[in-house]
């Protein structure tokens, strides 16, 4: 496995593959690896020639007062997890070399930027969308793989892609969760025992939306209350929104007639998670 850092590296590298006709897919990470990832590299080994994985703490993405500093960061680790499961090469860039100046050009995804997560990160996505598009330009991948976790993420990603041409097939890859149903997320890392077990209201409201729509309600208004009033049962967990939306566009559907996205975002204590389901009449 070939660990680049630098831009040309990774694109001389990129580029031989492609010349050999090899189809190269890229996972994009911030590291800190857990089965999500994994998950994310294993359907990329399934469906490419060439799988590229890369591994970039995005300061862009991060809000002023959000966890850039202290994300958890493991290259060691990381590179290991990858190498086991036959990457071809990691992109590893430091932040000098993808913005080796103040960047005064961004990609922002109007309307669809500023909902679910937007709302509360404002400049989340844009930051977002800005450095997948650079990784896509440095590694000009076939295909690219990302997890419904993040589906706004992925709601975006498909959006700039579809708007700006890019040749780049987006995937799709289910949610892993741990036993109880936690999903796995990297900042999974930051709660205590006490947080970790409130952490579970946010899977077992989204849950409870599903029982209650497979007994027939549709109208969002009903489900969300439903789920709040979990929320309200664990105070130690702020909501940040629960919201019943399009998948594609992310605005807010009043009643399931159709496949909708079930989003979920808490705070416990100073730790941010999400997660969601998709509900299909
Ligand atoms: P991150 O390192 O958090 O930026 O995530 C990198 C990629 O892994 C993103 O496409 C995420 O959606 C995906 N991912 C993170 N957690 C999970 C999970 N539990 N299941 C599936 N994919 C995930």
């Amino acid at each position: 496995m070939n660990v680049l850092r630098t831009i040309e590296e990774a694109r001389k590298r990129s580029r031989a593959a492609g010349s050999r006709g090899a189809r190269v897919g890229l996972v994009p990470t911030m590291g800190a690896l857990h089965e999500g990832h994994l998950s994310l590299i294993r359907a990329a080994k399934a469906k490419s020639d060439i799988v590229a994985a890369s591994i970039f703490v995005n300061p862009t993405q991060f809000g002023p007062n959000e966890d850039f500093a202290r994300y958890p960061r493991d290259l060691d680790r990381d590179l290991g997890l990858l190498e086991r499961e036959g990457v071809d090469f990691v992109f590893v860039p430091s932040v000098e070399e993808m913005y080796p100046e103040q960047g005064v050009t961004w990609i922002t995804v109007e309307g669809l930027s500023e909902r679910l997560c937007g709302k509360s990160r404002p400049g989340h996505f844009r930051g977002v969308a800005t450095v997948v598009a650079k990784l896509f330009n440095i590694v000009s991948p076939d295909l690219a793989f990302f997890g419904q976790k993040d589906a706004a993420q992925v709601a975006i990603i498909r959006r700039i892609v579809r708007d700006l041409n890019m040749p780049v097939q987006i995937e799709v890859v289910p949610i892993v969760r741990e036993s109880d149903g936690l999903a796995l997320s990297s900042r999974n890392a930051y709660l205590n025992p006490e947080q970790r077990k409130d952490a579970l209201v946010l899977f077992g409201a989204l849950n409870g939306v599903r029982e209650l729509f497979e007994k027939g309600e549709r109208g969002s208004a009903a489900l969300i209350r439903a789920a709040k009033a979990d929320f309200e049962r664990i105070p130690a967990v702020r909501l940040d929104y629960f919201e019943i939306v399009d998948p594609d566009d992310l605005t807010p559907v009043t009643a399931i007639n159709k496949r909708s996205l079930v989003a979920v975002a808490a705070f416990l204590g100073g730790t941010r998670l999400i997660d969601n389901i998709v509900l299909e009449p």
